[in-house]
C-alpha cells in the first residue's frame, strides 16, 4: 500500500468544508473576511486540543494553576503593556486602487508614487463599554490572553499560596485586527491561545526557558507532530518584541510554507514591573514605563522574605494554527491494491473528532439497531469523547467516512451478533477485522484511547 501525503491547503479547506470541520463565518451573507466558525467535527477536534494542552499543564504540573478572565478588557492594562503604543504594523494607502497594504507588502501593480506615508495602524480592537459613547468610556478585545493572567498576578498568589517558581495558564479567544488575514485558519483576526505563565527566579529564567522549549516539543510530539517537522527558530535581537530577552519559535511546515506555530519568550519581569506601583523600590531589570494608575506591587517575596520581581517564560501557542498543524499532519491518500484510493485522518485517538462509530449492518432491523444502541450508550458512558450510531445502511460508506474524519475504532453489529454476542471491530489505520466479544469491547477501546 503506497501512502501519498498530497498536503495543498485546498485540499485541507475542502475536507473542513465537507465534513464539518470548519465553515466560513457568515457565509450566507458572502462571509467575513479572516473569521471562521468550527462545525460539528471541528469544535471536537479543537476542544480535544484544548484539553490535551490543560491537562499537560495544569492537572499534571502541582505548581500551574488555570485562569479564565475577561475578553473585554480595561486599556489601562493595554496601556501599561506597551499594546497601545507598540501593537501596530505601518500601513500605506494606494491611491490609485484605493486599497490599504502593510508598508513591507505592497503588491507590484501599485506604483510608489500613488502610495501614501507609512501609518502606524494599531491591531487592536477597540469597542464602546456602557451607556455614553465618548473618549473615555471604551475598552479593547484582549490581542493576547497574557495580560489578564499578569493583572491578576496577585490574586492568584494570595488565594492560592505559590511560591516560585509556579505558573498561570490560560486558554481564551484573543482578537487582531490583522490587515491581511489568510490562509486559511492561519492568520484571523478572532482566534484563541493557550498560554503559560511561567514565574521564576531571576537567574533562573534561562534554564526554565529551555525546559519550557523541550516540554513543548514533547507535547506538539504527543499531538502527531513528530520532532522532525518543526524547526527552532532564534528570533534574532532586531525582531524580538520590546518586552522579550529571548524568544524561540517552533516553526512549522504548514501547506503555505513555514511558519511560527508557537512563540516560547523570555519576558524577563517587564509585565509584572510595568503593572506595579512603585517601580522605584522593585529593583527591575527591564525598562518601563512609569505606572501612575496601579494600586498594586506584583512581587513575590522569597523563602528569605526578600521582596522580588520574578521573571516570567511564556510558551504562547494558537489553537488555530494547532489545528491546522495536526489536520495536515495526519492527513493521508492511500494507495489501495485493487487501485482505488482512501483518505484518512491518523489523528491521534485523543484527540480523534470521534471516538467510535458503532454500525448496524442492517438499518431496519430493529434488533440489531438496539444491540448497536446499547453498545454505543455503553462507550459513551465511558467519557472518553464522543462515540455516534452510524445508521446509514452501507457498511462501506461509513468506513471510508470515518477514516477520512479520522474516527480510530469502527464496530459492526449483525445478525450474528445477536446469537453469540460477538462484533466486529475494524482498526481506521490498518483496516484490520477482527471478531470479540462485546463484554471485551470496554476494555478494547479504553486501551485505544487512554493507552
Ligand atoms: P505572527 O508573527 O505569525 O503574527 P506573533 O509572533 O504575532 O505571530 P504571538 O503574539 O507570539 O504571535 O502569539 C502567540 C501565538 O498566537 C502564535 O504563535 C500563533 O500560534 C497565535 N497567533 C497569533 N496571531 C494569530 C492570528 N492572527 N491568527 C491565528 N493565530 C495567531
Amino acid at each position: 500500500m503506497q501512502i501519498v501525503t498530497a498536503k495543498s491547503m485546498e485540499e485541507l479547506v475542502s475536507l473542513c468544508k465537507r465534513r464539518g470541520f470548519i465553515y466560513q463565518s457568515s457565509e450566507i451573507y458572502g462571509g467575513f473576511q479572516g473569521i471562521y466558525d468550527f462545525g460539528p467535527l471541528g469544535v471536537e477536534l479543537k476542544n480535544n486540543i484544548k484539553n490535551a494542552w490543560w491537562s499537560s499543564m495544569v492537572y499534571e504540573n502541582d505548581n500551574i494553576e488555570g485562569l479564565d478572565a475577561s475578553i473585554l478588557t480595561n486599556p489601562l492594562i493595554l496601556k501599561y503593556s506597551g499594546h497601545e503604543e507598540t501593537f501596530s504594523d505601518p500601513m500605506v494607502d494606494c491611491k490609485s486602487c484605493n486599497l490599504r497594504f502593510r508598508a513591507d507588502q505592497v503588491p507590484e501593480k501599485c506604483k510608489k508614487d500613488d502610495l501614501t506615508e507609512p501609518r502606524q495602524f494599531n491591531l487592536m480592537f477597540k469597542t464602546n463599554v456602557g451607556p455614553i459613547e465618548d473618549d473615555t468610556s471604551y475598552g479593547y478585545l484582549r490581542p493576547e490572553t497574557a495580560q489578564s493572567i499578569f493583572s491578576n498576578f496577585k490574586n492568584v498568589i494570595d488565594s492560592s499560596s505559590k511560591s516560585l517558581p509556579f505558573g498561570i495558564a490560560q486558554i481564551g479567544k484573543a482578537f487582531r485586527n490583522e490587515i491581511t488575514p489568510r490562509n486559511f485558519i492561519f492568520r484571523v483576526r478572532e482566534f484563541e491561545q493557550m498560554e503559560l505563565e511561567y514565574f521564576v527566579k531571576p537567574g533562573d529564567d534561562e534554564s526554565a526557558h529551555d525546559d519550557w522549549v523541550n516540554k513543548r516539543l514533547d507535547w506538539w510530539e504527543n499531538q502527531g507532530i513528530p520532532r522532525k517537522s518543526i524547526e527552532l527558530y532564534d528570533v534574532p535581537p532586531n525582531e524580538l518584541a520590546h518586552y522579550s530577552k529571548k524568544t524561540i519559535d517552533l516553526m512549522y511546515k504548514f501547506p503555505h510554507g513555514l511558519e511560527e506555530l508557537e512563540g516560547i519568550a523570555n519576558r524577563t519581569d517587564f509585565d509584572l514591573g510595568s503593572h506595579s506601583k512603585n517601580q522605584e523600590d522593585l529593583n527591575l531589570t527591564a525598562c518601563v514605563a512609569e505606572n501612575k494608575h496601579s494600586n498594586s506591587k506584583l512581587a513575590i517575596q522569597d523563602e528569605f522574605g526578600k521582596w522580588l520581581v520574578p521573571y516570567v517564560i511564556e510558551p504562547s501557542a494558537g489553537v488555530e494554527r494547532g489545528f491546522l498543524a495536526i489536520l495536515n499532519e495526519s492527513y493521508a491518500i492511500e494507495n489501495l491494491e485493487d487501485g482505488k484510493k482512501r483518505t484518512l485522518l491518523k489523528l491521534m485517538p485523543h484527540l480523534s473528532p470521534i471516538k467510535a462509530a458503532v454500525i448496524p449492518l442492517k438499518k431496519n432491523n430493529k434488533e440489531i439497531v438496539n444491540l448497536a444502541k446499547k453498545v454505543k450508550n455503553s462507550l459513551q458512558k465511558l467519557s472518553l469523547g464522543r462515540v455516534i450510531l452510524e445508521n446509514n445502511g452501507n457498511i462501506g460508506k461509513s468506513y471510508r467516512k470515518h477514516d477520512e474524519i479520522g474516527t480510530p475504532l469502527c464496530i459492526t453489529i449483525d445478525f450474528d451478533s445477536l446469537e453469540d454476542s460477538s462484533i466486529t471491530i475494524r482498526s481506521r489505520d490498518t483496516m484490520e477485522q477482527e471478531r470479540v466479544k462485546i463484554e471485551e469491547i470496554s476494555d478494547i477501546f479504553k486501551k485505544l484511547i487512554i493507552g
